[in-house]
């Protein structure tokens, strides 16, 4: 099986974008706030939406499952208050809900929480719990940053954080570290800011503790890690400099690097820098890089032709990358597997 732990809805019907249109208008005019049953989509557009896109290039490519989440740019977590964020991620997770539901063999679900600048994590909770027992999603997406390009949260390490772990750890589900769009002109979303960020919260956790705290807790830093596996000497020397114990030991039992790296070089370092184990398959298609390569013909996110022409990986290597990893990583997707035959 080959398991893609990385894409997003981003082919979701414009009904979507034209209801968050009016959510937004309705913040300063309540007036105009829609409901969370103005918005009409049919089983019949989902299937249109995700056949012609997503469902076809994964039958191109030879992928059998995506680990399907919100539009990570959408999230948008720093428009509104918590009110608008918690309507907004619902209506979002229930859709990816929907398309779960009419492709079970295809797509499990991740949630996107109801987070707000300033706001406590807490309040993410009910989110999590709807989307884990009444919908059977597998893994959250955790933003580090809600206020969208400006860094006003604690590190991932403080304990601000501590009561969605506590869920991740009594659900034993892992979080994608995945901001949103960015607000900050001096980053742009999906080139820096999304990079920053993987990187980001590397360093966060090497700085700190946090998985002295929760042992079980597994995070997956998407885009290949941002700059981490590139650096990894540094991030080992940081390491060492804070008398922090090895990388191996201190963040690689519970820190995972997806594959969203869209050229061969980028994955020859992954896969040569970072365990096997630590490695899972990805392509967050169809997302931030649509194009075709012009140096190889192939489109820039059909990352599965770099796992394959990576010369140091074994079979068994890619059997760990496009599947044991992510049913280890994701223990509600392997049962929900199981639980089907596969
Ligand atoms: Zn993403």
């Amino acid at each position: 099986m080959i398991i893609d732990c990385h894409g997003h809805y981003t082919t979701a019907p414009k009904a979507l974008e034209e209801w968050r249109k009016r959510q937004i208008a309705g913040i300063h005019d309540p007036s105009a706030r829609p409901s969370a049953s103005d918005l009409r989509i049919s089983d019949d557009e989902l299937r249109e939406s995700i056949e012609s896109n997503q469902l076809r290039l994964m039958r191109e490519r030879g992928l059998d499952l995506t680990v399907f989440s919100p539009r990570a740019s959408f999230m948008a977590h720093h428009i509104g208050n918590f009110s608008v964020s918690s309507q907004w991620a619902a209506i979002c997770n229930e859709l990816c809900y929907r398309v779960t539901q009419l492709y079970p063999d295809h797509f499990a679900g991740a949630a996107m929480l109801p987070q707000s600048p300033g706001v406590d994590p807490v309040t993410c909770i009910p989110e999590i719990e709807k989307c884990v027992k009444e919908f059977g999603f597998v893994g959250i997406n955790l933003n580090p940053d809600p206020t969208g390009g400006f860094w006003r949260s604690p590190p991932l390490t403080d304990r601000h954080w501590y009561p969605i772990y506590e869920k991740m750890v009594e659900f034993d589900i892992p979080a994608m570290i995945h901001v949103s769009t960015s607000c900050n002109a001096c980053f742009h979303t999906t080139g820096a800011h999304y990079i920053n960020a993987d990187t980001t919260a590397v360093m966060q956790l090497i700085e700190g503790d946090l998985f002295r705290d929760f042992p079980t807790l597994r995070f997956v830093i998407p885009h290949g890690g941002g700059a981490a596996p590139y650096h990894w000497g540094r991030y080992r020397g940081l390491a060492q400099a804070l008398q922090k114990p090895e990388l191996r030991d201190h963040l690689l039992r519970n820190v995972f690097f997806d594959t969203c790296v869209y050229h061969q070089p980028g994955i020859d370092l992954l896969t040569s820098v970072i365990p096997v184990e630590n490695i899972l398959f990805a392509s967050e298609m169809i997302g931030a890089v649509r194009g075709v390569d012009p140096e190889t013909g192939y489109p820039f996110d059909d990352t599965k032709r770099y796992i394959e022409a990576a010369r140091n990986l074994s079979p068994e290597d890619r059997y760990k990358i496009y599947e044991g990893n992510a049913r280890r990583v994701y223990p509600r997707l392997d049962a929900a597997l199981k639980a089907r035959g596969r």
